[in-house]
């Protein structure tokens, strides 16, 4: 089965909650063992316990991504464990909020440090890895906010910090394809979490459905199949793709 993902050496970058816990427990059950990186080691931990008490293989580990000491620390954990690293995900994001007139520095510098620095980070400590071994699979979550502005106000950072993902995993997709090295992003829409359901949020979400085809919003598991898909071999064809998982909402 070209889907399974057996013995292969996973990790996920933001695994502690939300979409990149979800990602944790998909490639967890497609057979790959697991590291689950956050900033919080709290958050990690208890979904590495899930992970465990399904039969996966995890650990847990604490990394600000934007730091290349704890990345490179992280990555030589891994090694020293598992010997190898296979499959890296790269989902740590942060959305900030604030009028492009009064984003300061702080704030666009905090987003892209996270959300872009240290992805490149990740992705070149992985990729060093997976060259020298002449394999890998490396997904970066980007976002919607890469093709479209979803909503018009207060995500300058972000919305041009997803840009710049996509722009990253295509450069890198086509740069390393002829050694062995795939990469590939996931841009979901709007993902129904915890973080939208707050009372004052809900005129919000409600304009967002009305633009949403699918007329409602995507689910944790609607992205599911796809990071399992992007980390097999049944995407061995595929790099540089942004594989955007929305309901149709970029297309109206
Ligand atoms: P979330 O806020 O629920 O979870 C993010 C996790 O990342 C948290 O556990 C947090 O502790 C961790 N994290 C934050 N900064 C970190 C850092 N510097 N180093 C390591 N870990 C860090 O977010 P989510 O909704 O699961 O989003 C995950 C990814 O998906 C992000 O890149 C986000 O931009 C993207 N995304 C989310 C949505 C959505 O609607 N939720 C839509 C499109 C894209």
């Amino acid at each position: 089965d070209r889907l399974r993902l057996d013995d292969k050496v996973a990790y996920i970058t933001g695994g502690g909650q939300g979409i990149g816990r979800a990602f944790a427990h998909a490639l967890g059950e497609a057979g790959a063992k697991v590291a689950v990186v956050d900033l919080v080691l709290a958050k990690a931990e208890a979904v590495a316990r899930e992970l465990s008490l399904k039969g996966i293989k995890s650990i847990a580990l604490a990394a600000d991504v934007s730091k290349p000491e704890d990345v490179q620390r992280i990555v030589d954990t891994i090694i020293a464990r598992w010997g190898t690293i296979d499959i890296a995900c790269n989902n740590a994001g942060i959305n900030m909020n604030s009028a492009s007139e009064d984003t300061s520095l702080e704030e666009w510098d905090k987003t892209f440090n996270v959300n872009l620095r240290g992805l490149f980070l990740c992705c070149q400590a992985a990729g060093r890895i997976m060259l020298n071994q002449g394999y890998g699979k490396i997904i970066n979550t980007a976002s919607m906010a890469s093709l479209i502005v979803p909503h018009p106000q207060k995500q300058l950072a972000y919305n041009a910090s997803k840009a710049g993902v996509v722009k990253l995993t295509q450069t890198l997709g086509t740069e390393w394809i002829d050694r062995g090295v795939k990469v590939n992003c996931i841009s979901p829409g709007i993902v129904d979490t915890p973080l939208i359901h707050s009372p004052e949020l809900q005129p919000l979400v409600q304009r967002w459905l009305a633009d949403i085809p699918a007329a409602r919003l995507a689910r944790v598991t609607d992205l599911q199949a796809a990071v399992v898909y992007l980390a097999s071999e049944a995407s061995d064809y595929m790099t540089g793709h942004n594989l955007v998982i929305e309901g149709g909402q970029s297309l109206w």
